[in-house]
């Protein structure tokens, strides 16, 4: 999935309101007016300052923006949004519509001498669409004539639109009821949440180690865990700068979320169990984080972890072994050599007490890394091998495989025959129950079922390329231990599994 990070000010201003157009491109600000660029009508600015400020960056991506969505046919154009019925499917052409427009892109910029940025890419994957319809402005222009002006867009939240007042009409009521099951919240209140949080940064203008916070304190006894954000921000003993916001604070939660959903984990496992074999006594912890990817290296890398040290005070030693394809091709080059290893700082605290985080980084998938090590260890080349304490995987998104083999068949077949306690988590409900399928696929035995993570994200992000939803880093939660030989038969839904992987 594709996912936007909102850590610095540059990265923060690619998920504002100035992407759809809605707040100045150059300054973000939202004045009565806003003057559209006239030529690709997509980009706004507040002021002629700001737009000239912008000019020799825009003009390279104007014209192209303009030109590429114009050049798929029209009858397929009309096909698309004249006779698709189901949403899904839609949806799926019109991601299929932006893939290719980025290709183009990618292609033309060169010769006028611009290359593809990350707000390329947001300009198409992020292009306002009708609630109701799903078109664009540019659809209407094709289908309708080229003096369609621009989508209509909600007054609240800037951040919805809609083709026409009959279109608007149709989707208001909807726009303003509660969003998800059992939360207050309603689209439009989301919307806001989701596009102040980058505006907040970008006009604070917050650097990377303020929205990267962790708290420097050591508890002096294990206490489980606060039941929501809101209790934990509100406890004094957590420290918060009494300079933090709201804002502020949901943005901290996208890393603290890690550090949190491990121990919410490790709690879960051990009520299960009936004692605290995870969490109150050890002093030594490893855990291997499966399918480790940016999220868990890049943003606060180790420090993000210390978090579990200050929390369990009879831990002396943190082992994270971080394995998987996709680990970030920063720290581990093509032949498997080191580029550069992670540092850990440790605060002032965990000097004193001499405690500490080691790590080691494996750019394969688990069961190849664990079968390496078991190889080495017999013929006497490597440490005997030991299983760690606890797996986890953040928002890998295995359920989509359901039905197919895949790279985490024999992981997780590994993971749950050698009892290793897995913690696993997704962006999306609906990955959440894809996830479930097919860890009980694997005989996985699900020590807790996916339910909302009360240590998800609080930042959110808007969905791409979908008429509505967020989705938030570890929004929901499952965990497994050990095996069972219950054969479980899932529900197919084979239209959405066909639709699926020609969408992934
Ligand atoms: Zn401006
Ligand atoms: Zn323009
Ligand atoms: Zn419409
Ligand atoms: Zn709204
Ligand atoms: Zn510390």
């Amino acid at each position: 999935m594709n996912a936007v990070s909102i850590f610095t000010v540059d990265q923060a201003k690619l998920t504002s309101l100035a992407l759809l157009g809605t707040a100045c491109l150059t300054c973000s600000k939202i004045p009565d007016e806003l003057k559209r660029c006239p030529i690709c009508r997509a980009v706004s600015y507040c002021s002629n300052a700001c737009q000239i400020g912008d000019l020799e960056s825009h003009m390279k991506t104007c014209s192209l923006l303009t030109v590429v969505p114009m050049l798929l046919p029209l009858d397929d154009r009309r096909y698309i949004f004249e006779r698709r019925k189901i949403p899904y499917d839609l949806e799926i052409d019109i991601s299929i519509i932006c893939r290719g427009d980025i290709g183009t892109m990618k292609m033309l910029l060169p010769t006028i001498g611009g290359e593809l940025t990350s707000i390329h890419c947001d300009l198409v994957n992020y292009k306002p669409r009708c609630a109701v319809c799903l078109c664009s402005a540019d659809d209407k222009r094709a289908l309708e004539g080229p003096e369609y002006p621009h989508l209509l867009h909600c007054s609240e939240c800037r951040a919805a639109f809609a083709c026409s007042e009959q279109h608007r009409a149709q989707y208001l009521n909807e726009h303003c009821q509660q969003l998800e099951r059992n939360e207050s919240f309603t689209e439009c209140e989301m919307n806001k949440r989701a596009f102040e949080d980058s505006l907040e940064i970008v006009t604070r203008g917050w650097t990377l180690s303020e929205t990267l916070w962790f708290p420097v304190r050591h508890k002096s006894e294990y206490a489980p865990l606060p039941s929501s954000w809101t209790e934990w921000f509100a406890d004094p003993s957590n420290l918060c700068p009494p300079s933090s916001s709201a804002a502020l604070n949901r943005v901290r939660t996208k890393q603290l979320s890690i550090p949190m959903t491990i121990l919410y984990g490790m709690e879960q496992f051990d009520r299960e169990a009936g004692d605290l074999p995870l969490l109150s006594s050890r002093t030594e912890l490893e855990i291997a984080v499966v399918g480790a990817w940016e999220y868990e290296l890049l943003f606060g890398g180790l420090t993000v972890f210390e978090e579990i040290l200050h929390c369990l005070p009879s831990l002396r030693r943190v082992t994270l072994h971080f394995v998987g394809p996709d680990v970030a091709s920063k720290f581990v080059g093509p032949n498997g050599e080191d580029r550069e290893t992670l540092e850990w700082l440790p605060c002032a605290l965990c000097k004193e007490k001499g405690v500490e985080i080691l790590h080691t980084i494996h750019p394969t998938l688990f069961h190849n890394y664990a079968e390496e090590c078991i190889a080495k260890a017999a013929t006497g080349d490597g440490p005997a091998f030991q299983w760690p304490d606890i797996a986890v995987t953040f928002n890998s998104g295995m359920g989509l495989a359901v039905g197919m083999k895949s790279g985490w068949s024999p992981t997780l077949e590994m993971l749950a025959k050698n009892g290793v306690p897995t913690i696993c988590t997704s962006f999306l409900e609906r990955e959440a129950e894809e996830d479930d399928n097919f860890l009980r696929r694997h005989h996985c035995n699900m020590v807790f079922r996916f339910h909302k993570n009360p240590w998800r994200s609080e930042a959110v992000t808007k969905m791409l390329q979908t008429r509505k939803g967020f989705f938030s880093y570890n929004n929901f939660v499952q965990g497994f231990r050990g095996w069972t030989d219950r054969r479980y038969f899932p529900r197919w839904d084979v239209r959405n599994m066909l639709a699926r992987g020609s969408r992934d």
